[in-house]
């Protein structure tokens, strides 16, 4: 079966997904042969996309790190002390500004998002409409409108030895490090399926579990046809929506000189953009190819084949986060002896971020195409990694579904991912794992550039 005879199957099909009945199309799907292997595509698609999401880059400080350190010499405002100041005074002292800045957005949102997620009360549509009513801001009504969890951007709390040091004030550049991870610590966790009226039925991903943000975390905008007939809902992710959203808070924040509430904004919106670098998080299906398909269409126990393949999925992802994790310890501070163009490569992405646009557009017209082309090229890129994960590690990992590496101490990258790996990769010597370095470095840069513009691109009104 090629590529183009599974397009046409789907191309507008109608695929029955948790018992309702989606329609797209006008394909003529009463061929009773035809009707079969269409249904085995949506069976296949629905059980295997997305089977169990995790965060994607696993620690994104490592991250952003490289791109604070890299660029704090010239960027003051990275290496300025900053106190935290709790959201509730944030939001009182800013509730003028900040009620238009949610409305525009949400305005917004209505333009390009035609799905019913992430809604509004009417009462609460009236009241963001009307030009009055600013000072009814509260924290929880602020974080209503974000879309998030009551729980999430909540106070800081450290476990340091003592109180002094807790108190002790963080640079810019080290909240912005720390709050690039704050998206995966529960905000976007359990909206859906829980009688919140802003959240409908979950998109993808399951709504007890971590993978209940996956809509938040995972972007579907490359998928073909085949897939998105499949499986409809891949195109309702808001990660667009989320990164967006921050973005236009950090800028509103950090204009007025608000460093924390800069800092903890554009940490979340970096996050986002990172995601969606990584892979896993910008491709459906990477693992699936046209032989799966066929092997579905076989098998006898189809219930035990796509809960397999669902396993092996989850477990390459994890394969490649911890590979990740265990590069950017180990490369750390010495990433210009690990990437020599690492230099490079920022100055290029600070030229790109400061350089006006010949056609004048808004810095979320431009931020926004930086994400969509971020996860294109991720979504390239997917498949061919997948490929080289399946053929790097151990068998039992990437081919035995018995296997599960997040409940089991046995896999560990660290046996075999050394430092003198490193160095051997740096020099240019071969080994049997070096594919997947020369994989990884595609993704490295990504997530680097991407950091790189957005950081710079919000700092520049401050920064020179
Ligand atoms: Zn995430």
């Amino acid at each position: 079966m090629s590529r183009g005879k599974a397009n046409e199957w789907l191309a507008g099909g109608v695929c029955r997904v948790d018992g309702r009945l989606e329609t797209a199309g006008v394909v003529d799907v009463t061929d009773p042969a035809r009707r079969g292997r269409l249904l085995i595509l949506c069976l296949l698609v629905w059980g295997l996309a997305l089977a169990r999401p995790l965060p994607a880059w696993d620690q994104h400080h490592t991250f952003t790190s490289l791109v604070v350190q890299a660029l704090r010499q010239d960027m003051p405002v990275l290496r300025q002390p900053v106190k935290p100041m709790p959201l509730a005074s944030f939001v009182k002292r800013h509730a003028k500004g900040l009620k238009p800045l949610l409305a525009e957005f949400h305005t917004w949102k209505k333009q390009i998002y035609p799905f019913p997620q992430w809604l509004l009360t009417p009462e609460m549509e009236s009241w963001l409409g009307s030009p009055d009513g600013a000072e009814q801001l509260t924290e929880s009504r602020f974080k209503y409108l974000l879309g998030i969890q009551e729980t999430g951007l909540a106070s800081v709390k450290f476990s340091m030895p003592s109180a002094a040091a807790a108190l002790a004030p963080r640079s810019f550049g080290a909240w912005l490090q720390y709050f690039s991870d704050e998206p995966d610590w529960g905000m976007d966790q359990g909206l859906f399926g829980k009688g919140d009226p802003r959240y409908t039925d979950i998109p993808y991903g399951d709504i007890d579990k971590l993978s209940s943000q996956a809509p938040f975390h995972m972007y579907f905008g490359n998928e073909n046809l085949v897939t998105y007939g499949a499986r409809p809902s891949l195109k309702q992710s808001m990660t667009l929506l989320r990164f967006s959203l921050f973005q236009r808070l950090a800028s509103f924040a950090l204009a007025r000189r608000e460093w924390f509430w800069g800092a903890r904004f554009l940490g979340c919106a970096l996050h986002y953009l990172q995601d969606v670098a990584m892979p896993y998080h910008a491709s459906a299906l990477p693992y699936a190819t046209v032989f799966t398909y066929l092997k579905y269409a076989v098998v006898k126990d189809k219930q035990k084949f796509l809960a397999d393949n669902m396993q092996l999925l989850s477990n390459r992802h994890f394969a490649y986060e911890a590979f990740a994790y265990r590069f950017m310890t180990l490369a750390g501070d010495r990433i210009g002896a690990v990437l020599p163009e690492f230099d490079a490569i920022i100055g290029r992405s600070r030229e790109a971020a400061r350089a006006d646009p010949v056609v004048a557009v808004s810095d979320e017209q431009f931020l926004a195409s930086i994400l969509k082309r971020v996860a294109k090229a991720s979504y390239k890129h997917a498949r061919r990694l997948d490929k080289v994960i399946g053929k790097t590690f151990e068998a039992r990992l990437v081919k035995d579904p018995t296997f599960d590496p997040a409940s089991n101490d046995e896999f560990k990258v660290d046996s075999w991912f050394t430092e003198s790996l490193l160095e051997d990769w740096a020099s240019g010597k071969t080994f049997p794992q070096k594919p997947l370095f020369d994989e990884f470095r595609s993704d490295l840069i990504r997530t680097i550039e991407a950091t790189t513009i957005l950081v710079t691109r919000l700092l520049k009104p401050i920064a020179w």
